[in-house]
């Protein structure tokens, strides 16, 4: 009996050997199963366990609009779209505090919850900022260019935003098919310091050209790259998912040229 197990084994095995050597498409897919299993990003922060909660599920999508631009003669610099949507149970509310004496604007993540109720949880604070003359949400994105070892992997930071501020509102549709999604526009373009907000299959894009969507790579030689961005970076908004919040394009500066590779 056992005997003929193993020739039945192996006999699986070399045919499943000869299959494979026959058809190379599989071995191609088998490769490129690899590449999308390295491009997955693994998140060390687990989902929050609790299930009476309508949970926010930011996403952002990788760059489509990316560019190298010189504002000056002296200074070369990668530029980009921000492209971030909500696709959870439960909108992302953030509301501010705004405390007198230490003249700051603490924000807090109203959380809704299933029996109607909700919950806050601090997240950081609202800054003004200067360039775009309103209020944005601290620490909430950041893209970083990574120097690669054995190909596709992170090997040093070579240029960052460090964390970006942001206004959150539902500039557009994303997927209102979603089961949760809003049918119309809730969280408006105010940027004030009072609410923002993302509502279920809504989303956000901020143009390449828009102050801010900016790396400084005057000081990054030439070569390959990647350029990786996450959306809510230090995990103070609670998700129902975080494995979606980074990704990353392999890039290829060569003098004035970028290629996403
Ligand atoms: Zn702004």
């Amino acid at each position: 009996m056992k005997h003929s197990l193993v020739i039945f084994l192996t006999a699986a095995i070399l045919g499943t050997i000869f299959y494979i050597r026959a058809n190379p498409q599989l071995v191609r897919n088998a490769a490129q199963e690899i590449v999308e299993k390295a491009k997955e990003v693994v998140s060390e922060t687990p989902p929050s366990p609790r299930t009476d909660l309508l949970l926010p599920d930011m996403k952002i999508i990788p760059p489509k609009d990316i560019y190298i631009a010189h504002p000056s003669s002296k200074i070369k610099t990668l530029r980009f779209n921000t492209i971030f949507v909500n696709q959870g149970q439960g909108p992302l509310e953030i509301i501010g505090h705004h405390d007198l004496e230490q003249n700051k604007t603490f924000a807090s993540q109203y959380i809704k919850k299933i029996d109607g109720s909700g919950e806050y949880r601090d997240i950081g604070s609202f800054v003004y900022h200067p360039d775009h003359s309103h209020w944005h949400v601290d620490n909430y994105v950041q893209y970083q260019i990574w120097s690669i070892k054995n190909k596709n992997e992170k090997n040093g930071i070579v240029a960052t935003t460090g964390k970006m501020s942001f206004c959150i509102w539902d500039e557009h549709t994303y997927d209102l098919n979603l089961p949760e999604a809003a049918k119309s526009r809730f969280y408006t373009s105010a940027c004030s310091r009072n609410t923002q907000g993302m509502s279920v299959g809504w989303g956000d894009t901020y143009l390449a050209r828009v102050e801010g969507q900016v790396i400084d790579i005057t000081n990054v030689p030439d070569g390959q790259y990647i350029l990786w961005f996450e959306i809510n970076p230090e995990r103070r908004i609670l998700e129902s998912n975080y494995d979606n919040n980074a990704d990353w394009l392999k890039i290829e500066i060569k003098g004035n040229k970028l290629t996403v590779l």
